[in-house]
Formats: structure tokens, sequence, C-alpha cells
């Protein structure tokens, strides 16, 4: 019941369905008969095998992951990968091609730098992060291995759309996304891209779990001294259980799946976010500048919502408040300021609602 919780606008660690959080209450001390918790089961039993292979199956149906796929449940958080990829993809001596639209994409770009050589060939840095490149803003190097974009910048607020994916036109032509932040948010052609992954902390799970989807042909080309954690090749033929998984936050990704898929899938989830979107964009575009959002229109995130007072000096006031109103975490990234509401596929339309009224009535308070 939502009377004892709060409206949690977290960017991650985020807020699940409540209905999730109380299955899984039912289910921890003895799940489904078998006399233990899932967090006491072998993963090699059968119990476990079975969560593992729903939370594989129920997560191919959401996103329609083709058969020449490979979906990896790993460890180490979306900055992993970060290692990973190049590790997996390139020799040292290769370029590689990143799009930078923001803190993650950076990120990125330069962990690559130990593993290969990695060239930016567009940055929004000097716009402070707020736009996404069209195809005619950057050249890509003709023997990239891969094409690397952050689909959704979980800071900046700036998010690919389907319509401005880049289409990567070189010999090698693999995309590869960060899609940490707007993961199962809407449908995604996943045939577009060579690999997407993300940590699950966001919109499907507890943190700790990993999801990787990789295009079958593109594994087992790892560079030698590439640790066995970090080797896709491994993890696939062991079907993600070359060792111990967090079983725990597989089993809590696979409720989730299983919920949305309940929800009608990803068409219905983007449907529910758009409207929470328009709600907040609505109420910030429309405050007359009291408050205002950076971000160019047609590339603002779904999911995470930056904004600014148009009197600075407010904002702790304005985060204070919305605390005494159980809204929670709406201070913005320590690297950017200001306020951020993320509002992933767990904010339910109330929450949305109620922040807006609280904007409007503290404008009323402070105009
Ligand atoms: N990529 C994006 C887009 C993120 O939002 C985050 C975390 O917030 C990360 C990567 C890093 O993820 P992790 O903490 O799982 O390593």
């Amino acid at each position: 019941p939502q009377q004892d919780r709060v409206f949690n606008f977290a960017a991650g660690p985020a807020t699940l369905p409540g209905n999730v959080l109380l299955k899984a209450q039912s289910e921890l001390y003895n799940w489904n008969g078998s006399g233990m918790s899932v967090m006491e089961m072998s993963h090699r039993g059968k119990e476990f095998l079975s969560i593992i292979q729903k939370a594989e199956s129920d997560l191919r149906a959401l996103l329609q992951i083709p058969a020449q796929y490979s979906l990896l449940f790993l460890q180490g958080g979306a900055t992993t990968q970060f290692a990973a990829l190049p590790l997996n993809l390139c020799t040292p001596q290769d370029t590689v091609d990143y799009i930078v639209t923001g803190s993650w994409g950076d990120k990125a770009a330069k962990e690559a730098q130990k593993y290969c050589n990695p060239k930016v060939i567009w940055s929004g840095k000097s716009e402070k992060y707020t736009q996404i490149p069209s195809f005619y803003d950057f050249q890509q190097n003709p023997d990239a291995r891969y094409l690397h974009i952050c689909a959704n910048e979980t800071i900046h607020g700036v998010e690919f759309k389907d319509s401005n994916y880049p289409n990567p036109r070189n010999a090698t032509g693999i995309l590869v996304a960060d899609m940490s932040s707007n993961f199962c948010s809407k449908p995604v052609d996943v045939s577009k891209f060579g690999v997407i992954y993300a940590g699950a902390q966001k919109n499907v799970g507890p943190s700790g779990v990993t999801i990787v989807i990789i295009r079958k042909d593109l594994i087992g080309n790892a560079q030698s001294f590439t640790p066995v954690m970090l080797d896709y090749k491994i993890h696939d033929e062991n079907n993600s259980l070359y060792n111990t998984p967090p079983c725990y936050g597989i089993y809590m990704c696979g409720l989730v799946f299983e919920d949305l898929l309940k929800q009608g899938g990803l068409k219905e989830v983007e449907k529910n976010n758009k409207k929470k979107a328009q709600i907040l964009f609505d109420a910030i575009d429309g405050s007359r500048g009291f408050y205002r959002c950076p971000v160019e229109k047609s590339v603002r995130s779904l999911m995470n919502v930056p904004f600014t007072l148009e009197k600075q000096e407010l904002e702790g006031e304005f985060v204070k408040e919305a605390a005494k109103e159980k809204m929670v975490q709406l201070k913005g990234h320590r690297s950017v300021g200001g306020m951020r509401a993320s509002i992933y596929n767990a904010m339910p339309m109330a929450g949305v609602e109620k922040l807006v009224a609280f904007m409007k009535d503290f404008q009323a308070k402070h105009a």
C-alpha cells in the first residue's frame, strides 16, 4: 500500500513496483514450496534454474530479442562493461568511435583508452550536454570496430529516440549502447545493435545485476589477458552460471519482467512513460521561466528530468519541502546542480501528479 511508501525520484537505485516488492516479500522465506529463500538456493539446483530461465524467456519476449542474440546476466554494473566491451570486441590497436552525449558516455570512452584506441567523434560537452547529434554532425572512422552511444544520459537527461540512433555506416557497422537508464522503458529494435548493456537498478531490479544482449557472432574474440569474469564467451557458454551469479537480484528482475508483460509489454509501458513525462515537462515549460529544463525539446529523456529554478537560492527549500510531502531524492546530480526527477517505469502517475501540484504551489508561494 502506497501510504507507507514515499515517492522516490532517485536516479538509481530507484523505485520498484510495489506489487513486485510485496510478491518478493511473500516468497522471501519459502519460495514456491521449496522450503527455502531464493538467496539460499544452489545456483545449479532445479529451482534456481527455473527462475533464471523464466527471467531470460520473459525478457526475450518483452524486447523481442532475436534468436541470434545471447542474453547474459552478469555482475559489476554498467561500469564494468565500459572495460568489457573493448576487451571483447577489439585488439589494443583497434580504433573505436564514441559519441559522447553526457557524463556516462564520457566515462565509457575514458575507460576504453586502457584497452584500445577510442576516438570521440562527437561531444555535446561545449553545449553542456543538452543535445543529441544528427547523422550529419559526425564522421565515423572507416575502420572503427564499433560505435558506442549512451542511449539515455541519466545525469543530463538527454535520450536518443528511435529516429536518431546513429546508423553505423563503416565496414564493421556495429552499434553498441549503454541502456542502463532507459532499459525496458520502451520497445527497442534490438537488431540495430551489436551489443546492448544495462545495469539493472533503474527500471528492472536491484543493483548488482548487469544485463548484456550481444549478437552471437561478436562473441569469442576477447583479448588474451581478459579476466574470465569479463569474457562474454565464458558467460555465454555457461548460460550466465560460470560462477555464482547474483541469484536474488536475477530473481527480482524476473518478477519485474513478469510484471511488465502483465502490463501489456513495452508499448504500453512507453505510453505511460510518455504521459508522465509530458505532464512534468508541461509544468516546467508552462511556468514562465520559474522552472527551466535546459535540454533540447526533441531529445528530452522520458526517464530523467533535470530542471533548475530561476531563483537558485530556493533550491534547497524546494528539496526540503518536497521531502516533507514524501517526495524524495529530487536534488540534481552534484556535477550539474539544480533538480532532477527520475520517473522510471515504476513511478506511478500519481507521483508525477503530486510533484507537479507541489511545483505549482511552490511557485505561487515564491513568485
Ligand atoms: N551508465 C549509465 C547511463 C548510468 O546511469 C549509470 C549509473 O547511474 C552507469 C552507467 C553506471 O552504472 P553502474 O553503477 O551500474 O556501474
